[in-house]
């Protein structure tokens, strides 16, 4: 604890004393961020970071292999889905990414078997990947293990795709054009990120061209 009390103060002497401004204007006025994320708790894939965002740009969600449930509005506590129904319908973001990553425990798990100590709410959780998990074991059948781990983290992505056209608002949005849903997969080892194209393949973004490429962000900073 020390050593984050230790990194608080750095904050407040340098982070705070150059943004002061940003988060006084950000408490007057609200927050409006264009952009949902949903990610993975994975301590190595920060949003924030990657997308060279700052406070009051990203609405980010993060949970165990960046997994959307399908819409169940019932007594259940969803986490995940109340963060996306105040993201979209009340934030009224514009862009929802869903960002897979490389080395995902939580896909390893799917696909290798659930390590001990899971079994009270990890097994359930990734249950929502059932299907998903026995699609990529039979496609990928005699390959190596590092290739089904990536189509297991892309498939992840595809298929919170899939749920998050379940939700009734989300749907709407998209269809009235008011929401683009994106994907995406960052290559931990390589610091690349990779985004789910038209045709379902994931392409890597290009580390330079125009702005007007760039899927998503580029506000005024
Ligand atoms: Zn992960």
């Amino acid at each position: 604890m020390d050593e984050l009390i230790e990194s608080y103060r750095r904050f407040r002497a340098e982070t705070w004393a150059r943004e002061r401004d940003r988060f006084e204007t950000l408490a007057e006025r609200g927050q409006s961020p264009r952009v949902l994320v949903v990610a993975c708790s994975d301590s190595r894939v920060d949003p924030q970071m990657i997308f060279s965002a700052v406070p009051g740009e990203l609405f980010v969600v993060r949970n165990v292999a960046n997994l959307v449930p399908p819409y169940q509005p019932d007594a259940a506590y969803h986490g995940t889905s109340a963060a996306l129904e105040f993201g979209v319908r009340v934030l009224r973001v514009q862009h929802l990414v869903v960002l897979g990553h490389a080395l995902c425990g939580g896909v390893r798990a799917l696909l290798e078997g659930m390590p001990p100590g899971t079994e009270d709410f990890v097994a359930g959780w990734m249950g929502i990947a059932r299907e998903a998990r026995d699609r990529v074991l039979l496609r990928c059948e005699g390959v190596s293990d590092d290739a089904r781990q990536e189509a297991g983290e892309q498939e992840m992505v595809r298929l919170s795709l899939k749920n998050l056209m379940t939700f009734p608002w989300i749907r709407e949005a998209v269809e009235a054009g008011r929401l683009r849903l994106h994907g995406g997969h960052f290559g931990i080892p390589s610091g690349t990120l990779s985004m789910l194209d038209e045709a379902g393949d994931f392409a890597p973004v290009p580390d330079t061209g125009p702005g007007d490429q760039r899927p998503f962000g580029g506000s005024n900073r």
